[in-house]
């Protein structure tokens, strides 16, 4: 049995990030696609006026918070989460378990050229890692069918979407069916980190809750992206208090 809080109409697992580990870990003994979700804040905001996009974040298998804002509006339900579960973090944790346990990634997203150098960094990092495939996240409807078709014939054991909320993730899940994989994740920008584009916030700021804070600081333009932060604390504010 899964211990969940429900936020916003989604259910977040409850969890501190060595459990998350170990569920992925058992994801990888097992059979059946596993979905890996990790909404944040902004992310819960679109679920909240998209019913399809909550919907499929409620069928995730493993689901997340990818924030501080989560686990401060989890408070509001008298269900407090145990800890924020960085997706980056996750993702950086899964390559290690995948890289020790020889098990197979494919990559899809970024702009052309960011899978390319994220797995040639990759490389250099995990000797030998077996990645058996990658593409950038901007194809059209006949370029969809090539790609699935390689992920079908290379059959990765693990296949991380990075194109973004809810893009990915609704991707993911209209997919699951046809993809044999063990686990697929939804990564957004974590390409970009890993190709060294664009880079996490230094531990001072993660410690602190303040990853979003650098990121403004770093992207101004993500301004009107992160008024969704305070939004979401007033949807989950009140949501708590009505039900
Ligand atoms: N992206 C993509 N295909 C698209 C739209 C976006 O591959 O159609 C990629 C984009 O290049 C970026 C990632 O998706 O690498 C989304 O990054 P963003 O910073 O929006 O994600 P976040 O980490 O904030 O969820």
């Amino acid at each position: 049995m899964r211990d969940t809080v429900e936020i916003v109409g989604v259910n977040i697992d409850n969890i501190t990030f060595e459990e998350a580990e170990k569920r992925c870990k058992e994801f990888l003994q097992q059979d059946k696609l596993k979905m890996i979700f990790t909404p944040n804040s902004e992310l819960l905001v679109d679920a909240v006026k998209d019913p399809n996009f909550t919907d499929v974040l409620n069928n995730g298998d493993l689901v997340i918070p990818d924030g501080i804002g989560v686990v401060i509006a989890s408070r509001f339900y008298g269900v407090p989460l145990r800890e924020k579960v960085a997706g980056c973090e996750l993702m950086n944790s899964l390559l290690e378990i995948a890289y020790t346990q020889e098990k197979s990634m494919y990559f899809l997203g970024g702009k052309e050229g960011v899978a390319d150098e994220a797995v040639q960094k990759l490389n250099q990092k995990y000797p030998g890692i077996n990645i058996v495939g990658y593409h950038h996240g901007y194809f059209n409807e006949d370029e969809e069918k090539e790609i699935i078709q390689e992920i079908i014939d290379k059959k990765p054991d693990i296949i991380f979407v990075a194109m973004g909320a809810p893009k990915q993730e609704k991707w993911i899940y209209n997919h699951r069916d046809i993809l044999d994989a063990k686990i697929a994740m939804g990564v957004g920008g974590s390409l970009d980190i890993l190709a060294g584009r664009s880079k996490r916030a230094p531990e001072f700021y993660q410690k602190a809750g303040l990853e979003w804070l650098y990121r403004l600081l770093k992207e101004p333009k993500r301004f009107f992206r992160m008024l969704k932060l305070p939004k979401f604390i007033l949807l989950a504010f009140y949501d708590a208090k009505t039900k």
